[in-house]
């Protein structure tokens, strides 16, 4: 699945320091495969990885993050701009506003139809009417009215007439007469694109001239559910598009084919069969389903918000230059617990998570190490090989430590910085790489 083939397109770059020409092509090749199976288009996914690719060769590798994060960072940025960027609101503003729901048998417009009307109701303080436009099936219009009745929002129905105009025209009026100023229209569907079924929504969409024509799909369906939105976006020239039963682990590759395809906005998403289970539609979210991450995007977002670059430049040269001391430990120190609880930040890490469930981690593992460093004087802080004796005994004193600890933190400081300074020079490094096994 689209999972496994991220977690092998990221294992390409695992490990490495930076972001190069060749880890990056090699990455978006397996990226572009990963979505073509998810269908995507190959123009769409094509142009994605190309954006992603430039994007990333521009990018410094922050300290904090993995070229691994900092990649589904780009994509995740890329993918919720190619699925619209931001959150795309109903136009709701006409009194009455008419809402016309159009889609396939059993995609959910029946359903959706009762969601939309409990979320204006209870969320945008209008007062809609639901009108039951599919005459095929009795029990269509059962099912509005139960529906109705649970949500508390009145609907109109003729059960006499097999006219889905008149009716949709007659609820409109009956909407008018009695202060609703929200019309959500039902229709009847087809289980397959059908010439008949066509003819009559575009009928109700040319008398009823709705403000908002709502198609809706079920995600699940996967291809099928692009070459639907296109034949009714053809006929309809819908205003958006809704995505139902994403309740499922279906990871929404459906969004983003339907949105590169027709081009119009989704608008919400169906996440179950309750009336609550409504969702407006935000694209990053999305973003992140379909990447299916974990949340590293927050965790990259986290770190770059704390990690200053030219600050860790500065702490790049320091290194190599065996400056690196106890005021840049605590200044380190302080970045880590700026972004956050330790186990949460780990269990971002997607595999982590799972890993670390049951196992304690200490935040306060660094409050002995931050006092003893405040207890030394800024020219011990900037020359620890100065901390001799007498110097370790007041800062035990002073830090509420023992001699032993303090001991222990400098001797661990020292074995840290000759370690920092073999890594920052890639020959050093290189030959200490080979004495491993
Ligand atoms: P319609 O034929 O397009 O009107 O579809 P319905 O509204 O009757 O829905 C068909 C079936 O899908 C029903 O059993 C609904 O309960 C179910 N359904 C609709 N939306 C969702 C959703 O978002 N999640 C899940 N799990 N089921 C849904
Ligand atoms: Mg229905």
């Amino acid at each position: 699945n689209l999972q496994d083939k991220l977690d092998r397109a990221f294992k390409v770059l695992k490990g490495q320091g930076s972001i190069t020409e060749i880890n990056v092509a090699e990455t978006m090749k397996e990226i572009r495969k990963a979505l073509l199976d998810a269908d995507v288009n190959y123009k769409t996914a094509k142009a994605f990885t190309d954006e992603v690719r430039e994007k990333a060769l521009g990018q410094n590798v922050l300290t904090a993050v993995s070229p691994g994060q900092l990649l589904t960072k780009l994509m995740n940025d890329e993918l919720a701009n190619l699925m619209g960027g931001t959150v795309q609101e109903l136009n709701i503003t006409a009194n009455p506003t008419i809402i016309l729901i159009a889609g396939l048998n059993g995609a959910g417009k029946t359903t959706f139809s009762g969601k939309l009307a409990n979320f204006l109701a209870t969320q945008k303080n209008k007062k809609p009417l639901l009108v039951a436009g599919d005459v095929y099936r009795p029990a269509a219009i059962d099912q509005l009215e139960v529906l109705g009745g649970q949500i508390n929002v009145p609907v109109y129905t003729d059960r006499n007439s097999k006219d889905p105009i008149a009716i949709a025209k007659a609820g409109i009026a009956e909407a008018k007469k009695n202060g609703q100023n929200v019309v959500i229209i039902d229709t009847a569907g087809r289980l397959a694109i059908d010439e008949e079924m066509m003819n009559e929504i575009a009928e109700v969409k040319s008398s009823t001239n709705p403000h908002e024509i709502l198609f809706v799909v079920d995600a699940m369906t996967g291809q099928d559910a692009v070459n639907t939105a296109k034949a009714f976006n053809d006929r309809l020239d819908f205003t958006g598009v809704v995505l139902t039963k994403l309740d499922g682990d279906t990871r929404g590759g459906a969004a983003l084919s339907i949105k590169s395809v027709v081009n119009k906005p989704i608008k919400f998403i169906g996440t179950g069969e309750k009336m609550e289970a409504l969702d407006v539609f935000y694209p990053d979210r999305m973003a992140s389903r379909i990447l299916g991450m974990g949340d590293v995007v927050s965790l990259v977002e986290r770190a770059q918000m704390q990690f200053d670059e030219k600050e860790a430049a500065e702490l790049q040269k320091k290194i190599r230059k065996n400056k690196f001391d106890f005021n840049d430990f605590l200044s380190q120190i302080q970045q880590i617990k700026k972004m956050g609880n330790m186990k949460d930040l780990m269990g971002m890490i997607p595999g982590v998570g799972k890993a670390i469930k049951d196992v304690e981690i200490d935040d306060n593992a660094f409050t002995p190490i931050e006092s003893i460093i405040r207890s030394m004087t800024p020219h011990e802080r900037e020359n620890p090989d100065a901390i001799n004796q007498s110097r370790r005994t007041r800062i035990a004193n002073g830090s509420g430590t023992t001699i032993t600890e303090v001991n222990k933190l400098i001797k661990q400081f020292e074995d840290m910085r000759k370690v920092m300074k073999q890594f920052s020079n890639p020959a050093a490094a290189a030959k200490m790489m080979k004495g491993m096994p």
